[in-house]
């Protein structure tokens, strides 16, 4: 089926960071980007600008799973 993935080495500056999440809608996917976010470096999503967003969501790919 087909899903959506982001890996966060993928991000400028993450490089040394392992974790990726997968899931269906890129919507869940944001949840879950953001949830890392907040857990593993200590960031406020809220806080995120569009260009931010618009860079992240480049991140974003679909994948066959
Ligand atoms: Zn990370």
């Amino acid at each position: 089926m087909k899903a959506y993935s982001y890996a966060c080495r993928d991000c400028e500056g993450m490089e040394a960071c392992p974790a990726s999440v997968v899931a269906e809608t890129e919507a869940e996917v944001w949840q879950l980007m953001e949830a890392h976010a907040r857990i593993a470096h200590d960031e406020n999503p809220a806080e995120w600008d569009k260009d931010t967003r618009d860079y992240l969501a480049t991140l974003i790919r679909p994948v066959e799973v």
